[in-house]
């Protein structure tokens, strides 16, 4: 299995963080899993992303970009022919239109959820519709009873090497789900949101994201339900599955990423 770790938008919040993207080699071309930000975010960002990196202090670094990424590791970005979602918030899709042919896996719930009309929620504010406004090919998957050490899933990605699952992990958005990317005995659990610190699932010294005042707010965005479900995988499947999230920069050297 051949798989590159990208950190495709660092960001400064205390210490340092990163958001986990992943290049996948499979035998039909390669699968990009979340994207970063994009180099229109990074170049001449529409207000709401400006804002949000102002706030996350994001350095204005192209160079970051997954497109950017895959032409350093020698490949065209023509060679990205499938994107999987995590899900659609502003730090896992700005770099879709860099990849206009390619065809976006996403889990159904989660597409209504950022198509749909606005709820009250503040979480849905960080779907940016620009993201999506050159019309990407969308894949739409509602669940179809696929099961995965234990847990829900949907086949997106089928290859002899490598396959690419989504696994629903509702909770930091209604349609989030962590992406599964593996065979056999050997798979990798991207769970993107699902939670933030390493150490929620027993992982990493846990020193790191919020202070002890700003709990609640941790808790907020990453409920609590999803975090014992992986527990509970690292403790039944911890031999077979990695886990990691999305913005922990702990797995992220870990795991060789760069
Ligand atoms: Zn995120």
């Amino acid at each position: 299995m051949r798989v590159h770790h990208l950190n495709c938008m660092p960001f400064h919040l205390g210490v340092e963080n990163v958001t986990h993207c992943l290049l996948v080699e499979t035998d039909d071309g390669l699968v990009l899993v979340d994207t970063g930000l994009g180099l229109r975010d990074y170049t001449a960002p529409v207000p709401f992303v400006r804002a949000f990196m102002a706030l996350n202090r994001v350095p204005r670094d192209p160079e970051k970009t997954a497109v950017r990424q895959v032409m350093r590791l020698g490949f065209a970005p023509e060679d990205v022919r499938q994107i999987v979602l995590t899900h659609l918030h502003v730090d896992h899709t700005g770099g879709l239109a860099d990849f206009p042919w390619a065809r976006v896996h996403v889990y159904a719930r989660e597409y209504e959820a950022a198509m749909g009309p606005r709820g009250i929620s503040v979480k849905d504010r960080f779907y940016v519709r620009a993201h999506w406004a050159h019309g990407p090919e969308w894949v739409v998957h509602s669940c179809a009873g696929g099961r995965w050490m234990g847990m829900d899933c949907v086949r997106v990605v089928e290859g002899e090497e490598v396959e690419v699952l989504l696994v629903p992990l509702p909770g930091h958005t209604r349609g989030h789900c962590g992406v599964a990317v593996g065979k056999g005995e050997e798979w990798l659990l991207h769970c993107g949101d699902a939670y933030i610190r390493d150490s929620q699932v027993g992982m990493g010294a846990g020193t790191r994201a919020f202070p002890g005042w700003a709990r609640w707010v941790e808790r907020w965005l990453f409920p609590e339900e999803s975090v014992r479900r992986l527990r509970e995988l690292r403790r039944v499947y911890g031999g077979k599955v990695r886990l990691f999230c999305s913005h922990d920069p702990e797995m992220f050297f870990r795991l060789g990423g760069r």
